[in-house]
């Protein structure tokens, strides 16, 4: 099944070049369905990491493309403009904090998040606080692979080990640990209060994924961290990041995690679903005060301008893809989905090598006592034709919202049956 060019020459992601895990060749993917090269469909149960939420092959972003393509692909933004940079930017200020105001597009979530943290760095310095360059974040986080938005991730499940002292000492405190669900414990903020208490002269910002931690560990915590974190912020003079590269486009249940706190962060991160997952694309939003306090430092301007920015190609699909799931009652598919999820999900729990079930929104995961061997598990998955790429102790699904009723109890009837024959495993 796997081509062996691919497997002497390409490298996929997180894997070894002499011990590579199998990959499947994929012909074509439309809907819910990704099709192999050898004619099997699986059943989609990640959207392509968060992204594909309309599903694949929709006609109506195929035509947004399409007639794109017709005006053209790309053209360099600086000193140039174009409508679909334009009506993209009016729409996502509709729909993000209204504090947000002003808009930078970049090519990719790990790119964002690399503008943010030097959007914050550049806020303290044209305000004469040039010694405010560092970061605090929480463990079990994850913000991308490029080189500062690595230093942010969680520590141990990241890649310090790695890459050690050739990354930036960034400031760690304890992931919050009062689940979604679970009523509120305020001890909960207590070393992120004391580390921002000691550390707030060298620290420029907060970043940090809104109630759901994603690729770090699947945790979806309560939203009082988020409303005393801001308040701590704004007490000590920090920049509140929010990255909801994972979370948005209504993947949580609301539009943007942030509305579950109804707390408005000072510069945010979106990207994966902005697309539909047609390409890459991602921006960072910031309100007017960072903007023009950036704007009247010393240098004058946001010093970063990738060759790809604003690609009118990406932007159009992105319109395209945000009016799809706006103008429809997404609110009502994306709950469908949830109570299926759970459902299905929930009584795994009481399996004795099961350590948690959890649910929200689009998202439903299974957290083993162990970790999986992805090889076979992979396999098992593909030969009962559902697709999910589980990692560490975690089989999770976030399907694409077109997924049909029956398409999604067919994923989780396999899935579920897959956990349950696992007994021998540990
Ligand atoms: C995926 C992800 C990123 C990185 O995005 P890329 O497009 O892969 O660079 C950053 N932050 C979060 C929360 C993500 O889930």
């Amino acid at each position: 099944m796997t081509d062996n060019f691919d497997l002497e020459h390409i490298w996929h992601p997180y894997t070894s070049m002499t011990q590579p895990l199998p990959t499947f060749k994929v012909k074509c993917a439309y809907g819910a369905t990704i099709e192999l090269d050898n004619g099997k469909t699986l059943i989609d149960g990640m959207s392509s990491w968060w992204c594909a939420i309309h599903g694949y092959n929709h006609p109506e972003l195929n035509q947004a493309v399409t007639d794109q393509l017709q005006n053209m692909s790309h053209i360099m933004f600086g000193g140039l403009t174009h409508d679909p940079a334009i009506e993209l930017g009016k729409i996502l200020l509709k729909i993000t904090p209204p504090s947000l105001d002003k808009i930078f597009y970049a090519d990719s979530g790990s790119v964002a998040v690399e503008v943010a943290l030097k959007m914050a760095v550049q806020f303290w310095t044209a305000q004469g606080q040039p010694q405010k360059t560092n970061f605090i974040t929480t463990r079990s986080g994850y913000h991308g692979d490029t080189w500062n938005a690595m230093s942010v991730c969680d520590p141990v499940t990241g890649m310090h080990q790695i890459f050690g002292t050739s990354l930036p000492n960034r400031l760690f405190v304890a992931a919050p640990q009062t689940k979604f669900h679970e009523e509120w414990n305020q001890e909960d903020i207590a070393e992120l209060e004391q580390a921002i208490q000691q550390n707030h002269e060298n620290l420029a910002a907060l970043i940090i994924e809104p109630i759901v931690q994603g690729a770090g560990g699947m945790r979806f915590y309560h939203p009082e961290y988020l409303r005393q974190a801001k308040a701590l912020c704004e007490q000590y003079n920090l920049l509140l990041i929010f990255d909801e590269i994972a979370t948005g486009f209504g993947r949580t249940g609301k539009l943007f995690a942030w509305e579950h706190a109804q707390v408005e962060p000072d510069i945010m991160c979106i990207g994966k679903g902005l697309t539909g997952g047609y390409m890459t694309l991602s921006a960072t939003l910031t309100t007017k005060h960072v903007a023009e306090t950036i704007s009247r430092g010393e240098a004058g301007v946001f010093m970063h301008g990738p060759t790809f920015m604003a690609n009118p190609l990406a932007c159009a699909v992105a319109l395209k893809s945000t009016q799809l799931l706006i103008e429809q009652d997404w609110q009502a598919n994306i709950e469908r989905i949830e109570q299926q999820l759970s459902q299905y999900l929930k009584p795994l729990s009481q399996l004795d090598y099961v350590a948690d079930v959890r649910v929200l929104g689009a998202i439903g995961v299974v957290e083993l006592t162990f970790n999986v061997d992805m090889k076979t598990l992979q396999q098992q998955f593909v030969d009962r034709g559902i697709w999910i790429r589980p990692f560490g102790k975690l089989v999770y699904v976030m399907p694409p919202y077109v997924i049909t009723h029956q398409e999604l109890s067919d994923l989780l009837e396999q899935l579920v049956e897959v956990i349950q024959t696992m007994q021998g495993a540990n």
